[in-house]
């Protein structure tokens, strides 16, 4: 059997070759198969190494940018038709609930740039239950924010601009 060290970990005959191997690709909770693989791997640490007389390399990481490409896509794409099911303007979406660039957020939904997790997490959940989107409205008008605020230092008035 072919052995041979590996220059990760240093193990002495750590790695094994291997071909016609299937690994998967993964970003997030997707993940992609890329089939008749070659290369070798560490018994030890785990490291892979991709034949260089082969394609496995490239196709690997083709599949890799690919998958995540194709997650921007999507993510995009469900921002896009969650604001338009809830009426609001990408300003309105970027003062409500990203926060941040007006910019950034036309780049989540055209696929450019991936989503903060607390954004997208958000807005499905108020694709799920869109009557939320009241309480949105009701909690950045800070109305509540302002009252704790008050109680802080009741000789100063607080007011809090949006
Ligand atoms: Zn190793």
């Amino acid at each position: 059997m072919k052995a041979r060290q590996c220059m990760s970990c240093g193990t002495q005959d750590g790695m094994q070759h291997f071909d016609g191997r299937n690994l998967s690709v993964n970003y997030k909770q997707m993940s992609r198969m890329v089939h008749d693989l070659a290369g070798w791997e560490c018994t030890f640490c785990g490291e892979i190494i991709f034949d260089d007389d082969t394609d496995s390399a490239e196709r690997y990481v083709d599949a890799g940018d690919k998958l995540l490409e194709d997650c921007f896509q999507v993510m995009g794409s469900e921002i896009k038709r969650i604001r338009r099911k809830l009426h609001l303007t990408q300003k309105d979406a970027v003062k409500l609930l990203s926060g941040g660039g007006h910019n950034a957020f036309s780049r989540y939904e055209r696929g450019e740039l991936a989503p903060p997790q607390p954004l997208f997490m958000l807005m499905r959940l108020l694709d799920r239950h869109p009557h939320l989107l009241a309480e949105v409205h009701a909690i950045s008008e800070g109305a509540d924010l302002k009252q704790l605020l008050a109680t802080r230092h009741p000789e100063q008035e607080t007011v809090l601009t949006q």
